[in-house]
């Protein structure tokens, strides 16, 4: 008998999970370090590899075993590797595929600690990493070396949600026999599928939308069993793995993902809308306005806009861009002053002073990071009540 092909939602609530003989309905949390063997035989034939089960929660976990098969199953992975958080992601990703000497190409647009991963301290190893423009495919073309192995992308980019052609970087990747990389973390796959696109691999920080309640620290790497064997080997010997009770937190959280997700998208296009018309509101940046320079394309990659909306502040007459921007993050009462995202509760930030400001002036400008942006984590509030808090402020 043929399987039957179920939706993705149902796939968020079902795939992977796993019974005991107990029958529980809810997966079971097994925390546990180690596993049991019935014989010294069966012992050497689990680490011998002849045998397949369970011998170390730095290997293998069936809490972990079933939230890596459910996110597999949702982003159309062969195979999920998950791990201690969305760093150590990336981080097994880079030590899995590549070595000193290697070349990466990476979009100056990512999250600020991956751009101190890349280019602080795997440089110290002599991987040597190119920045480049998200939107431009050209200077993707022009860093490519002999040496290249990754690209690596996050679309919609943080802050200023600029989305890339994931199939055109993909295409540029492979004429170079280089893997493309797409953090997923903004979308998840309830929005947006990579590796349907044409990317060879998805990374997650499961910290984030996949969690969805703020509560553990996670993230998983996703893609052919080829590409993961040396991903997975790194991790089992650095111990970079997830733990096996965030892995249960996750589980339970990938089962709300679709109606998260559409939630969240729903209030973040709502409060775009309106920002937009306020007068002290100079620009909103968010893919699932008519005004976003990419709309087109956000819309045919992905399902929605997402959750994230920034906009920059008008100053008025005795005031630094800062100053309104901080203005009006201080008068909320509802929305948490955070730096995180992905929570049911909406969080705001100021970019420039908090997750960029390591990032120098200049390259600040560049990237069109403005002292007057903000960026705001639309979450499961009521939008009347969030765009009340804001009001409020301006
Ligand atoms: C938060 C984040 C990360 C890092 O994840 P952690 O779980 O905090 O280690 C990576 N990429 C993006 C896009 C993020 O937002």
């Amino acid at each position: 008998m043929n399987k039957p092909q179920y939706h993705p939602n149902t796939l968020s609530v079902r795939a992977g999970s796993e019974m005991t003989e107990f029958g529980e309905n809810s997966e079971a949390l097994f925390l546990n370090s180690s596993f049991r063997f019935n014989s010294a035989a069966q012992a050497a034939a689990r680490f011998g590899g002849t045998e397949p089960g369970n011998i170390y929660s730095r290997f293998t976990n069936p809490t972990v075993t079933m939230f890596q098969n459910k996110l597999a199953a949702l982003e159309g992975a062969e195979q999920c590797v998950a791990t201690s958080s969305g760093m150590s992601a990336i981080l097994a990703c880079v030590m899995g595929l590549c070595s000193a000497g290697d070349h990466i190409v990476a979009s100056r647009s990512i999250f600020g600690t991956t751009v101190q991963l890349f280019g602080n301290i795997l440089k110290r190893w002599g991987l040597e990493v190119t920045f480049v423009s998200l939107t431009n495919p050209d200077e993707w073309h022009a860093a490519v070396t002999s040496k290249t192995k990754l690209f690596f992308v996050e679309t919609p980019s943080n802050p200023l949600t600029e989305v890339c052609d994931i199939k055109i970087l993909a295409d540029i990747a492979h004429q170079a026999g280089a893997h493309l990389v797409v953090d997923n973390c903004f979308c998840t796959p309830a929005i947006q599928r990579p590796l349907a696109l044409g990317a060879d691999i998805v990374i997650h920080s499961a910290t984030k939308y996949i969690d969805g309640q703020g509560r553990c620290l996670g993230g998983a790497v996703l893609g052919s069993k080829a590409l993961m064997e040396p991903v997975y080997g790194f991790l089992r010997t650095a111990g970079v793995t997830m733990s096996a009770f965030n892995a249960w937190v996750f589980l339970k959280g990938l089962e709300t993902l679709y109606i998260r997700m559409e939630a969240h998208a729903k209030n973040a296009l709502a409060l775009a809308t309106w920002l937009e018309a306020q007068p002290q509101v100079a620009r909103v940046h968010y893919p699932g306005l008519k005004s976003h320079p990419q709309h087109a394309l956000a819309m045919r990659q992905q399902s929605s806009g997402g959750g994230i909306v920034t906009f920059e502040v008008k100053p008025n007459l005795n005031q630094t861009s800062q100053q309104a921007a901080w203005a009006l993050i201080d008068a909320t009462q509802l929305i948490s002053i955070t730096a995180n995202l992905g929570d049911a509760k909406s969080t705001i930030t100021h970019p420039a002073t908090t997750t960029h400001s390591r990032v120098t002036p200049e390259a600040r400008a560049t990237a069109g990071i403005s002292d007057g942006l903000v960026r705001i984590a639309v979450g499961l509030e009521h939008i009347e009540d969030l765009k009340a808090d804001l009001v409020f402020a301006i």
